[in-house]
């Protein structure tokens, strides 16, 4: 058994304004801090829009479709752009977490990270935001589910800002536990502890600004692995985000490369325990190059060490 990582050139296709956070040279780094790593190396495939329908409604494939460019940029809102490539790489990104479930699921690797862009956290059911048009976690959680027949999936998101469209997508879904901690006060403003889902199983824990490691190792102590102990999932889905970062530009949280790595053996052993280690995981953001890169490295060393 061992570690696929999946990606696609397209996926840096994607091309955003100068200056935007969410920029081609991310994925770059991370593929560079990846390279010459003994990881299963796969292409992305496309997704089929039969998968994506599974979280989004059509008229959202076809508003996402219609806004992709023939040149330059089109803005979607005040942070999510589109340029010529993009609806390829949104493609590949959702399609890499379809085939990294497959791979998972199917015995082929123990766990699999997806190296992806655009990320897709915080698309809502018709609504693409915050960098994101397809909401790539939830759909790994339903792929899951309704292709594989699993029970319980958990999804559990660090990334510093709200998995509000994971959120969106899997409110009402008994069988799909999701758990995002975040920065609050921060973009997008929800995320409070009081959101809890159509049956309770969506748990929110916010974290202060400026707290540190420590902070968070406790959070998650109280509030994060009790309740994935107890839910029991049978897959485990990494929304993967390295922007809780000390040196992070978009937030104010204080982890270090240290942090995500403890914190990637915290839920490979719980995974171990009761989810015969499976876990794929996604890149969500992160926006110091050298920390998302350096974040993301010791982060897949984990799950390949998982995987050995
Ligand atoms: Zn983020």
């Amino acid at each position: 058994m061992t570690t696929a990582l999946i990606t696609h050139a397209d996926c840096l296709d994607h091309v955003t304004p100068d200056g935007h956070p969410e920029q081609v040279a991310r994925l770059e780094h991370v593929l560079h801090a990846l390279a010459g790593m003994p990881l299963q190396r796969e292409t992305a495939p496309m997704v089929e829009d039969g998968d994506l329908l599974r979280i989004h409604p059509q008229a959202h494939l076809d508003q996402i479709r219609k806004a992709a460019p023939d040149a330059g940029h089109h803005q979607l809102d005040a942070d999510t752009w589109m340029s010529p490539g993009s609806l390829t790489a949104a493609y590949r990104a959702a399609g890499a977490v379809v085939r990294a479930v497959d791979m998972v699921l199917g015995g082929d690797v123990q766990n699999a990270f997806c190296a992806i862009r655009p990320p897709g956290h915080h698309a809502e059911k018709q609504t693409p935001m915050g960098f994101c048009l397809f909401g790539n976690a939830a759909l790994a959680a339903k792929i899951a589910l309704d292709k594989h027949g699993l029970s319980r999936v958990a999804v559990v998101d660090f990334d510093v800002h709200h998995g509000n469209g994971t959120q969106d997508l899997l409110w009402d879904d008994a069988r799909a536990l999701v758990i995002t901690s975040q920065q609050m006060p921060l973009w997008p403003g929800t995320g409070a502890a009081s959101e809890r889902g159509k049956h309770g199983q969506i748990v929110n824990v916010p974290l202060p600004p400026e707290s540190d490691g420590a902070h968070m190792r406790a959070a998650y102590e109280a509030h994060v692995f009790p309740r994935l102990r107890e839910f029991a999932p049978e897959l485990i889905i990494i929304s993967a985000g390295f922007d809780a970062h000390q040196d992070d530009p978009l937030a104010q949280l204080n982890w270090s490369t240290e942090d995500f790595r403890r914190l990637t053996q915290d839920l490979c052993k719980i995974a171990d325990e009761c989810a015969q280690g499976r876990v794929v995981s996604t890149l969500e953001g992160g926006y110091d190059l050298q920390a998302l890169a350096a974040s993301a490295k010791a982060h897949v060393e984990v799950l390949m060490e998982a995987g050995a």
